[in-house]
């Protein structure tokens, strides 16, 4: 592999405080050195180029059965958009589901090296990681569904800690996960009844426990596992006017649980939790409330859930949400539930500029970004494709970086919106360097990642650079160009080969799976022989097909963490 010496780019690495520096990186053996010469040596000119670590995105359904299913259900999403096949590169489709390679490359030539699938049922395992085998270039994870889990539900409910702690590291080994997902947490329990919990205090049928001692007790498994992440939550009543309260209570309900000012919880696509207003004619942005609630709290991080106006394809495990929107749009839609575990739904939905309630959720997830203070708290997301394809994300970021950017696009939706958005009275304007905060640096960080997000000696060599000047150009007049050179990076770096060149993908390399390996530091085999004898008591399948070995995974990138004693 040959050495890699990218030269005088504006550095933007606000893990190591590097803003807007000129500055050389040096790569050699996939990894940031401090310098590096010899013969086998190739130089970038990043001349008035931004440099960047390469982006992060730690919510972004990409892989599974659900998206597998999304695909096979919208044969419209993809004829419209097909990428032929090249020197390089697979053929594909696109648009709001794009096939597994089209994936890869599309983060890849945006300059995105790392993506978590943030919902995998655990029985679905082997599914997701097939598609995350085949999907090129950037490293990715995925985070089993664990808080509608029967075997979750009734150590909390009994109080035993330690053996939901036992059992949840058990699950990330055997489907190869990240991170704990809780999706509604109750709600998906009870919609294998039709039915769904009203809030944090609503006992789940059958279960005798409300989702807010789910929420505090996975919290507290997570901090017994010393897990990378925090438990990463989609709240209760998403979706609905008035939720904003609960939204409130969930994150209030794990205040205590912080650990030394680190986070506790993160809420994601917060968009879709910030509603206020008691039905569909009240509905307004609960964003303020929200906002003012994290300025003052360190325990919380949240990601936008940006609504980009597009049709677009919405993917849950959150069944009765998905129940409620294919009644709003009558469209075609997939129901599922997933023994013993999680539910599902997929509903096709396109987001309007004239409709209020669209243009308003546009508006909410912008005003959040904007109004939280700390972009370390705060991430770039669409929750692809719930509220738009992640290949809109250039389109984000000139938004954030420009005020002009969001006047021009007031000025194209409901009326309505226009009276009631706080974004007429922000005048906030991202800097490329919170830009690498909000898209990279702070995303890594919440993930645990250490050698991502960031350009210091021994990181990983996963850089973009784009071909914007700083000093040259007025960004925040310019929204246009910030477009176009986030949209196809100057160069993509993975581990220290160039995959990208001028927007254009020039080598393939595979990317790794990274899992969480928990060394329970007490027999855990005995758990596991106990789980393994139980197994055939809720579940269809034998525990053999279940598990997913570490055989299966193309390239494997096990964290290993140690839990508490
Ligand atoms: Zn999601």
């Amino acid at each position: 592999m040959v050495d890699l010496l990218i030269k005088n780019g504006f550095v933007y690495d606000p893990l190591n405080k590097i803003n807007g520096e000129i500055m050389d990186i040096a790569v050699k053996d996939g990894k940031i050195v401090e310098r590096v010469d010899g013969k086998r040596l190739k130089k970038i000119d990043a001349r008035g180029m931004m440099v960047m670590p390469g982006g992060v995105d730690l919510h972004s359904h990409i892989a599974g059965a659900k998206v597998n299913m999304g695909r096979l259900l919208r044969p419209e999403d993809h004829y419209k958009d097909v990428e032929p096949k090249t020197a390089k590169t697979r053929s594909g489709v696109g648009h709001s589901v794009p096939s597994t390679f089209t994936t890869g490359y599309r983060y890849a030539k945006m300059g995105w090296t790392t993506v978590m699938d943030p919902a995998m049922p655990p029985l679905k395992a082997r599914h997701t990681h097939e598609e995350l085998n085949d999907t090129p270039i950037i490293d990715k994870g995925t985070y089993p569904l664990l808080g509608d889990s029967w075997k979750v539900l009734e150590t909390l409910r009994d109080g035993r800690i330690e053996d939901c702690a036992a059992y949840v590291a058990w699950e990330l080994s055997v489907t190869k996960g990240y991170a704990i997902k809780i999706v509604n947490p109750g709600g998906l329990e009870a919609w294998g009844f039709g039915r769904n919990v009203r809030d944090i205090n609503d006992p789940v049928p059958n279960f005798n426990i409300a989702p807010r001692e789910i929420l505090r007790g996975l919290c507290k498994v997570n901090r017994l596992l010393h897990l990378p992440h925090t438990i990463h939550v989609h709240t209760n009543n998403l979706g609905k006017p008035g939720n904003l309260e609960n939204t409130m209570k969930t994150m209030q309900c794990v205040e205590d649980l912080a650990n030394d000012g680190k986070p506790a919880i993160h809420i994601t696509h917060c968009q879709f939790s910030a509603f206020a207003g008691n039905d569909w004619r009240t509905f307004e942005s609960g964003a303020e409330k929200i906002a003012r609630y994290v300025n003052r709290h360190s325990h919380v991080t949240l990601d936008m859930g940006q609504v980009i106006f597009a049709d677009t394809t919405t993917m849950t495990a959150d069944g009765p949400f998905q129940f409620i929107l294919y009644q709003l749009s009558g469209n075609k839609w997939i129901n599922g539930d997933v023994e013993a575990e999680t539910s599902s739904g997929i509903v096709p939905f396109n987001y309007k500029r004239s409709s209020y309630v669209h243009s308003m959720q546009w508006s909410i997830a912008q005003e959040l970004a904007l109004l939280v203070e700390d972009p370390w708290k705060i991430y770039l997301s669409t929750d692809h494709p719930n509220a738009g394809p992640f290949t809109a994300y250039p389109r984000i970021i000139a938004w954030l970086m420009s005020r002009k950017a969001r006047e021009k696009t007031m000025e194209k939706i409901n009326r309505k919106t226009k009276s009631k958005s706080l974004l007429t009275s922000i005048d906030r304007e991202f800097t490329p360097y919170e830009i690498a905060v909000a898209s990279r640096a702070g995303q890594a960080k919440a993930l645990g990642l250490k050698n991502k997000g960031h350009l210091g000696i021994g990181a990983d060599a996963d850089i973009a650079v784009y071909d914007l000047n700083p000093e040259k150009t007025d960004l925040s007049k310019n929204p246009r160009m910030i477009r176009r050179a986030f949209k196809r990076a100057a160069y993509t770096i993975k581990d220290g080969r160039v995959v990208v060149k001028n927007g254009e993908i020039v080598e393939v390399v595979a990317g790794r799976t990274i899992w969480v390996d928990v060394d329970t530091g007490k027999p855990l085999s005995e758990t596991i022989s106990a789980l393994r004898e139980n197994f055939g008591t809720y579940y269809t399948v034998q525990y053999e097909n279940y598990q997913v070995p570490e055989n299966q995974i193309a390239v494997s990138a096990p964290m290993h963490v140690r839990a508490d004693a």
